[in-house]
């Protein structure tokens, strides 16, 4: 599988990649191509269900997938919906009992009625499976397909093929499979981590537009801060968590500059960034939404401590590095806390965070690799466990944390150590694999263990 940065960072909504992006996606697939298959044989479709399972079924209701699924069917996509706008459009299609298929074609639609989650039964491939089915005037099914949402908004289909990625079918320079390549390659080249990247995109589109579409994921990514830091109130969903950025941005703009240091601002951009993705607003999926605090606020801290000249020659080369141990978690783990649990979110954001501040601070590829390493090593075994299927707690003060041991992770690499390390990143990534696999169903983002049963709802 070739993957691109762009596989890794996709501007997309909150609360949750897998239950919202991924879903989105996959029912706007399937939405435009029923309205191809109706006008193809000229059929008239009469109602659509949608059946959910595993964690899909357990948790949608918390991570919003029924908002997500209406608003996929109905023709919009995560990267260009307004957030704003998604209660209006449920509204909407529970009181006209009625959809309109990609934005055109009326259907009628009952939320209770064919909107169904079986929470016992989990499909084949995958935790987070749905099942999209089509029926004409008489009631003959036109079309049923299985989808699954494999973490990070990496969607597939039944038959399982490639998941659809930016990079697919492209032929690139420098194709790695393991960290171990990835340093073999850039030392045979004379590059680092971050150009390796950069060449390897140079097949998929010119430089500049790679450049700019960098730069604009930061500036998503800042807006999402700036928005977080901003915004009062409590996080919908029923837990009334309060959200709690705004007051530790006030409180840290009038402190003396001495009491400050750099992990209060690298904890309140990981908690801004959190708290509205727990909102149901815009932020960059990176690697996943429930982890999507951390590479923000590492990057934001890089920007404000680090003597910097070039911000934007700095985001890219953060991102690209990052993306490129992202792309060894998603093809040798996975980035699906239904498959790994938390060390699969955070962890991996931690890990990713880690390697591009390494890079920030003039690490040596190998001191990229550790770092990136000791950011996932104190990861291992953490679960999924989010109270009521939210993803507010533990996953938004889980954000701050991660964001902090990414920058003591590259702190330790770069700044005291000299590269040479005794795990190495292949081999903690495939702890990784090896725990998510053995850690039991319940701590793998179904709200059925951990603090999701220990701490009651109010
Ligand atoms: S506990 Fe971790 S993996 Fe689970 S929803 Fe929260 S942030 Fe995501």
């Amino acid at each position: 599988m070739n993957l691109s940065v762009f596989d890794l960072f996709k501007i997309g909504i909150g609360p949750s990649s897998s239950h919202t992006v991924g879903p989105m996606k996959a029912a706007n697939a399937f939405a435009k191509g029923l309205v191809g298959l109706c006008i193809v044989r000229s059929v008239q479709v009469s109602r659509i269900t949608i059946d959910l399972y595993g964690s899909l079924a357990l948790t949608g209701r918390g991570h919003r997938t029924d908002v997500a699924m209406m608003a996929g069917l109905s023709g919009y996509a995560p990267d260009s919906v307004d957030p704003s706008e998604l209660d209006r459009l449920l509204s909407q299609v529970q009181l006209a009992e009625q959809l309109h298929l990609n934005g055109t074609m009326p259907v009628p639609f009952q939320l209770q009625a064919d909107y169904r989650e079986h929470q016992t039964e989990t499909l084949p491939f995958h935790s987070n499976g749905m099942r999209f089915t089509a029926y004409d005037e008489a009631g003959n099914e036109i079309v049923s397909e299985v989808w699954y949402s494999i973490g990070g908004g990496f969607v597939v289909k039944e038959p399982i093929a490639a998941a659809i990625d930016a990079a697919a079918g492209v032929s690139i320079p420098f194709p790695f499979e393991s960290a171990r390549e990835l340093l073999r390659l850039a030392k045979a080249h004379g590059l680092t981590l971050s150009e390796i990247i950069a060449r390897n995109e140079d097949v998929i589109r010119p430089r500049d537009e790679t450049v700019a579409g960098l730069l604009r994921i930061w500036s998503v990514m800042w807006s999402c801060i700036e928005r977080g830091c901003q915004a009062g109130g409590v996080l919908p969903g029923g837990l009334k968590v309060k959200r709690r950025a705004a007051l530790h941005f006030s409180k840290l703009s009038n402190m003396p500059t001495n009491e400050v240091t750099g992990m209060d601002w690298c904890s309140v951009y990981a908690l801004a960034v959190n708290e509205e993705n727990a909102a149901g607003g815009r932020v960059v999926t990176a690697p996943t939404n429930g982890a999507a605090g951390v590479i923000p606020a590492v990057l934001g801290y890089a920007l404000k401590y680090l003597p910097i000249v070039d911000r934007d020659g700095a985001v890219c080369q953060f991102l690209l590095t990052a993306g490129a141990i992202g792309m060894l978690y998603k093809r040798n783990a996975s980035l699906s806390a239904a498959e790994m649990g938390c060390q699969g979110e955070v962890g991996v954001a931690c890990s990713m965070a880690a390697a591009g501040l390494a890079a920030l601070l003039g690490g040596s590829n190998e001191q990229i690799e550790e770092a990136a390493e000791i950011g996932m090593e104190h990861h291992l075994g953490l679960t999924c466990d989010p109270i009521a299927g939210l993803v507010q707690i533990p996953c938004i003060e889980r954000n701050t944390m991660g964001a902090i041991k990414a920058v003591n992770s590259a702190r330790m690499a770069v700044i005291y150590g000299d590269g040479r390390h005794f795990v190495s990143l292949d081999q903690v990534i495939e702890t990784m694999r090896q725990t998510g696999v053995d850690m039991q169903v319940k701590y793998k983002e179904t709200s059925l263990g951990g603090l999701a049963v220990n701490v009651v709802e109010c």
